[in-house]
């Protein structure tokens, strides 16, 4: 299911919770494991992190982003639009340790793709019980929509920074809940 709410607080408190942070990294490494099991390659350069071009969109829970939170040192970056992963840099991914499930799990080769929706689903389930165990509120949302909610900007409309590149904004500049 999507939602589209971020529970902002949730998100921080968790991210600075290093139980939440080994629980959600253990997860991942056994994740990753899955992947490797099937010995996918990938082909395309990061073309898949272009989002218009490609044709697809990236989602995310509300895990996810506490975990991205957490690991991301210094300022988050928020998109400029919908069109591309703005933590794509040179073709290479600058996020690797706290990308999120589903790109670890995309791969567009022919032969990945008999594999991918189901660790997919028993993935969000996993991150599901992760979110319950630590009452870190669900969402699923598109990614650049929550990197911009993250950082505290609109979501219609595009962003643009003085100098035209991205906006990198700390989600601790955001207001906190009553
Ligand atoms: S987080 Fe990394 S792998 Fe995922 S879309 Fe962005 S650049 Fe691509």
């Amino acid at each position: 299911m999507i939602s589209a709410d971020l529970p902002i607080d949730d998100i921080r408190r968790c991210s600075r919770d290093a139980a939440f942070m080994s629980e959600v990294a253990a997860f991942l490494e056994s994740l990753d494991q899955s992947v490797a099991s099937h010995t996918p390659v990938c082909t395309n350069r990061g073309a898949c992190c272009k989002f218009e071009s490609y044709g697809h969109d990236l989602f995310v829970t509300s895990v996810e982003l506490a975990y991205f939170v957490g690991l991301t040192e210094g300022e988050l970056i928020a998109p400029v639009d919908r069109s591309f992963c703005p933590y794509q840099q040179g073709g290479a991914c600058v996020t690797r340790v706290q990308r999120p499930v589903g790109c670890r799990v995309y791969f567009c080769e022919e032969r990945s793709q008999h594999w991918q929706g189901d660790l997919t689903e028993s993935a969000l389930g996993e991150l599901a019980k992760i979110g319950d165990k630590f009452k870190l509120q669900y969402a699923y949302l598109e990614w650049t929509t929550a990197l911009r909610k993250l950082a505290g900007r609109v979501v219609d409309g595009p962003i643009t920074a003085p100098n035209g590149g991205p906006v990198t904004l700390s989600i601790d500049s955001l207001p906190k809940r009553s």
